[in-house]
């Protein structure tokens, strides 16, 4: 079968939902890929999407990868995203962020929006206007804040799972990191990596921000076309995303690869096994970098940001997991990630079908 139920049936989708509404101008899609373990959570993308075709694609791959990202991190979410297509910068404003809450509100519950690429908190503080379905508001009015130190933690945490399971201790001290983009979560991982005596190079496309953050930490600049030939041990992708690609694999001179870029694989499958063939360790992405979404489901469970670290602080022991079982297993990195969040959504989903 072709068209929108096709591409639902080959990633397994259980919804997706098109909202129209001609008086605000807004064009959505919410899909929800999987409620097994609970609500669909994920952001809200605003993009100008190209065509419709492409903002469903983005919206059904976006999707399945937060019910893996959910999955593994052991929250009692489903994984479910939106995209708005349109100029973020342009066409947003109140009335559009509400309706589009009132169509996330038709769903009951179902799907749990938040913040993503093009939004921002105040989009959230309009949408929970119309419904109690959102995450990541204003911490005056009850939210989680900024998920982006929980998440460099995680990343932290997972840098250092895989040091022990390449070199048999996660003491970063003396170990060369190359970090590529110091936003949000790049500053902070490389304020934990110096305190930790790591020795540091920075890249990003802000040259203000890297003059910046090499003035308050020592850290070194390094180019940003050099940064897959520096001699690192360490390689954190935290800008974009497909940094592991036919090009920049083969150059890459670093033992294990650690970041919190989303969606770091240009493809899943080959550049896994690329990178294990050429004997660089993986972290997965989404293991790694579910501070972010674990930030967000203390809003829905109602915990502090002290249990937030605490779980963000586990992903050690999940990533370490992971890599245990791909080498035992004779799969990559990846492929072992996605194998656990499956066995965990399976083993529950058939808990709930007894009850
Ligand atoms: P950010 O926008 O604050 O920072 C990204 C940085 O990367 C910016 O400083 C930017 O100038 C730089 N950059 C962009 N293109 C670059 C390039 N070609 N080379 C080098 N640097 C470049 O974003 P962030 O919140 O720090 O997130 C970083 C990454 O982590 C993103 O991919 C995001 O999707 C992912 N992520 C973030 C969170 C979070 O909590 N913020 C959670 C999960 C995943």
């Amino acid at each position: 079968m072709g068209g929108v139920l096709g591409q639902m049936m080959e990633m397994d989708h259980e919804q997706v939902v098109f909202c129209n509404d001609p008086d605000t101008g807004l064009r959505a899609i919410i899909a929800v890929h999987n409620t097994v373990l609970g609500p669909a959570l994920g952001g809200c993308r605003m993009w100008n999407y190209a065509s419709e075709a492409e903002a469903l694609w983005d919206v059904l791959r976006l999707s399945r990868g937060m019910t893996f990202k959910n999955a593994v991190s052991g929250l009692n979410l489903g994984g479910g995203k939106a995209v708005i297509i349109g100029d973020a910068r342009k066409q947003k404003n109140e009335a559009l962020m509400r309706r589009f809450g009132q169509f996330v509100d038709s769903l009951g519950g179902k799907y749990i929006t938040a913040e993503d690429v093009g939004m921002e908190t105040s989009d959230m503080n309009h949408i929970s206007e119309e419904t109690d379905h959102v995450a990541g508001i204003d911490e005056a009015m009850g939210g989680s804040g900024n998920p982006s130190p929980v998440t460099a933690y995680g990343v932290f945490m997972g840098m250092k799972a895989a040091s022990t399971f390449r070199w048999g201790s996660d003491m970063l001290k003396g170990r060369k990191v190359m970090v590529q983009g110091v936003g949000h979560v790049g500053e902070t991982l490389v304020e934990y990596l110096v305190e930790e005596g790591a020795e540091v190079f920075i890249t990003d496309i802000n040259q203000e921000r890297l003059d910046a953050i090499k003035e308050e930490y020592g850290v070194t600049i390094v180019s940003a076309d050099s940064v897959y030939d520096q001699a690192v041990d360490i390689y954190a992708p935290c800008a974009l995303g497909a940094t592991l690609n036919d090009n920049s694999i083969p150059r890459l001179k670093c033992a294990i690869v650690a970041g919190a870029a989303n969606n770091q694989l240009a493809n899943e499958l080959v550049h896994g096994k690329m990178l294990r063939e050429r004997g660089i360790l993986y972290a997965p992405d989404f293991v790694i970098n579910a501070g972010g979404v674990i930030n967000v489901y203390s809003e829905v469970k109602g915990f502090d940001s002290e249990m937030s670290m605490k779980m963000a602080e586990n992903i050690y022991n999940t990533t370490l997991g992971i890599l245990t079982m791909a080498d035992t297993e004779g799969i990559t990195p990846q492929e072992a990630a996605i194998r656990t969040a499956k066995q965990r959504i399976d083993s529950i989903a058939r808990t709930k079908s007894r009850w």
